[in-house]
């Protein structure tokens, strides 16, 4: 069974467009597209093709999954989230079985919860969305592909619940092209490191809820965090607030902020070192 709120638990349960900083054209693309399940009338009449797939495309902690949260939210949709690596297995059909099942838990659970909507996210797209045929495939991945892609072929305009799949990725230039095609991933939203006005945003909203130093300026952190994501942001602010309780200063300080992004850092570095 599918995690109905998705993963790890850093990660809120909600999230509200108005919580994410930095991403306002991504945020603008997306509620643009979400007209589809919010006003299907006005759009059928048109003649116009339902989106079926939005594929949000950035590197890690920018806010992909946020996004995908806040669009359950903006449209009211049951939300089912799964990731790339949980669809892999070296079992023939397990993974397409699972894919199946995927479809179907958010069909059900749409109607159980008497919603008109549902949104299936699918994280780490690119482990199960690679290029069928090229080294990195093998024939499991692409029975798990290809049932991806029928699944998407049976969502149907009329139907009750509306299906809507997000995806999201750092490696589109990896993914089957016909995942591309028009009917099935045919939007993509960029979702970039945030800008020096983003990162002060995001900074404001992850610092909303602690004490800061009245000289504490968040633009002069933001001017000193360039090619920080957002979830660099966050950790930043835990990590300076813990700091300050550490020295028991009873409001968090320019000094603890420029401490903390060392750390964060230096947290970065050793992910990335290879494990021996
Ligand atoms: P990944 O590709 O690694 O799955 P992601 O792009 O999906 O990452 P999220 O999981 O949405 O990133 O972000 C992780 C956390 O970082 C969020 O729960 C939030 O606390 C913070 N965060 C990331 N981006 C933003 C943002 N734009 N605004 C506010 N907070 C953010």
């Amino acid at each position: 069974k599918f995690d109905e709120v998705g993963g790890a638990i850093n990660k809120p349960r909600h999230a509200r467009f108005e919580d994410i900083g930095g991403q306002d054209s991504a945020i603008k693309e997306l509620q643009e597209a979400l007209q589809f399940i919010l006003r299907p009338d006005e759009i059928g009449k048109m003649g116009i093709r339902p989106i079926k797939g939005i594929l949000l495309v950035g590197p890690p902690g920018t806010g992909k999954t946020l996004l995908a949260r806040a669009a359950a939210s903006f449209t009211s949709s049951v939300f089912i989230a799964a990731s790339g690596s949980e669809f892999i297995e070296m079992y023939a059909g397990i993974g397409a079985k699972r894919i199946r099942q995927l479809f179907k838990d958010a069909r059900s659970k749409a109607s159980k919860a008497k919603k008109k909507s549902a949104i299936i996210f699918i994280d780490e797209l690119e482990i199960l969305g690679v290029k069928r045929g090229s080294n990195s495939s093998h024939m499991e991945y692409d029975q798990t592909l290809n049932q991806l892609l029928v699944e998407m072929d049976g969502i149907c305009q009329n139907e009750e619940p509306r299906l809507l799949l997000i995806a999201a990725t750092n490696r589109s230039d990896m993914l089957d092209p016909a995942l591309l095609r028009p009917g099935r991933f045919d939007r993509q939203v960029q979702v970039g490191l945030p800008d020096k006005h983003g990162r002060a945003k995001i900074l404001n909203i992850h610092t909303r809820n602690k004490p800061l130093d009245d000289t504490l300026l968040l633009e002069d952190i933001a001017r000193a965090t360039f090619g920080f994501s957002g979830a660099h942001l966050e950790s930043l602010a835990n990590e300076a607030a813990i700091l300050a309780m550490r020295e028991k200063s009873p409001k968090i300080e320019g000094r603890h902020f420029e401490e903390a992004i060392d750390k964060v850092i230096m947290g970065e570095k050793m992910d990335r070192k290879p494990s021996s």
